[in-house]
């Protein structure tokens, strides 16, 4: 590698797998998979912070940020909930009038009253969404049921992540700040989904004295969940973003820079939906346990996490790991499958049981989704699945083509620190593409 004395672009490609890159979808990408450095496949880390092992070249077990939302009563932007009579009365599951006797005029009352609660409740939760910034950068309350607000941490975004000093290990942001770096961070939560006005901003940027430019396009994980990899609109949105890429090569040329572009992980057809809520109700009724009383549950997209909170829910989990809708969908993650996945186990903010389930079986509902979005493509299986796995791309100044099969996601940290000529953070573990 020759000394790169001028920009890095580096292009987060959101959930856009490795087989989306062809000549007809993609020309721009395709020619340049000829002439760079291009690993046809990326191995993408478990759980749901590929940022993390991007900017500080480890594994989420290791980072404390497995996923975006964990159980954490005492570390909870929310935790103001609990002082709040607002927060009791519309965390209720039942009310008078469900108590009052059956009648055709009462059924109507019964619809008013709920509808009338139910547009006070979303007033509520907009409050909530306005408060809870005074405690976290960003906590997005997605879909979790009120009640369990104030049992909920978040991982990730307690400070803004392209700040130095947010996450616990040293990130990439914080070896930028040491060496003098200048940077131009235009990426989730900064640019939130908006491809073209990223766009916009990229090539706004071009004349700026940052040497490395981060940026990202969502629309291959956006709307390829809504369409699934497999749909033929999947084919239009890749090329989109393909002639997006062009543009902003209009504007940065080759010589006087370098680029690194990823797709951090893959996506795969959603088969089958499970109603875990639904499946674990008989069980629940017949030990006469409770949600929230006796145990919680999280529902990530593609896992369940449980943790205990009395004896008889504590119980309740073993019974739950013996059902066999469960084991035949999913897997329980037990030392085996965490060590080979680097998943955090006895690590009680994960929770105490965690399911995962198989490749394309997608809990619905869940608490990212409301309850009319049915996806037809997800992430967050398996990373071993082709399906999961993204790519990665590296051309322009400085770079001779070669080709690699694989390389894991957390080897890109110190690939761009070696691109910059800066030393690496302190707890990598991946390799750069330059030692491979
Ligand atoms: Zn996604």
């Amino acid at each position: 590698m020759d000394s790169v004395k001028n920009k890095v672009l580096f292009i987060l490609l959101d959930a856009f797998r490795h087989d989306y890159i062809n000549s007809v979808d993609t020309p721009f990408l395709y020619t340049k998979t000829h002439k760079g450095i291009y690993a046809q496949k990326l191995k993408s880390v478990a759980g749901f912070t590929q940022r993390t092992a991007i900017y500080t070249g480890t594994i989420g077990a290791e980072s404390g940020m497995f996923t975006m939302y964990t159980f954490d009563a005492e570390n909870s932007p929310f935790r103001f909930l609990r002082d709040d009579p607002r927060f009791k009365k519309f965390s209720l599951e039942k009310h008078w009038w469900d108590e009052v006797l059956s009648s055709r005029l009462m059924e109507r009352v019964r619809n008013v009253l709920d509808h009338r609660l139910e547009q006070k409740k979303r007033t509520y939760l907009n409050c909530i969404k306005k408060e809870v910034r005074n405690y976290t950068y960003h906590a997005p309350l997605a879909h979790i049921p009120l009640e369990l607000l104030p049992e909920i941490g978040v991982s990730e975004d307690m400070r803004p992540i392209y700040l130095p000093g947010a996450f616990k290990e040293e990130s990439i942001f914080d070896v930028f700040v040491r060496h003098n770096i200048e940077y131009e961070y235009l990426m989730y939560p900064v640019v939130d989904g908006d491809d073209s006005t990223t766009l916009e901003a990229f090539i706004n940027k071009k004349d700026s004295d940052a040497k490395i430019i981060l940026a990202q396009f969502s629309d291959s994980d956006v709307k390829i969940h809504h369409c699934g990899p497999s749909s033929p609109t999947r084919h239009e949105v890749t090329g989109e973003i393909d002639r997006k890429l062009r543009e902003i090569a209009k504007h940065y040329d080759d010589d006087l820079s370098t680029w690194i572009v990823i797709g951090d992980h893959g996506m795969t057809d959603v088969i089958e939906e499970l109603d875990v809520p639904a499946l674990l109700a008989p069980l629940e009724k017949r030990m006469k346990v409770q949600m929230g009383r006796d145990y919680v549950f999280f529902l990530d997209s593609t896992m369940a996490r449980f943790k205990w909170i009395t004896k008889a829910g504590r119980a309740y989990l073993s019974e739950v790991t013996q059902l066999p809708i469960l084991r035949e969908k999913g897997r329980f993650i037990d030392e085996q499958i965490a060590h080979e996945h680097s998943i955090p186990i006895n690590d009680r903010r994960y929770g105490d049981l965690i399911w995962w389930a198989h490749s394309g079986i997608l809990l619905f509902p869940d608490y990212f989704h409301d309850r009319y979005t049915h996806n037809k493509g997800m992430h967050g299986y398996d990373s071993n699945h082709d399906d999961m796995k993204g790519f990665f791309l590296a051309f322009g100044s400085g770079i001779t083509h070669r080709r690699l099969a694989q390389i894991s996601l957390i080897d890109v940290c110190p690939t761009l620190c070696d691109l910059l000529e800066i030393s690496y953070p302190q707890q990598n573990m991946g390799v750069s593409i330059f030692e491979k």
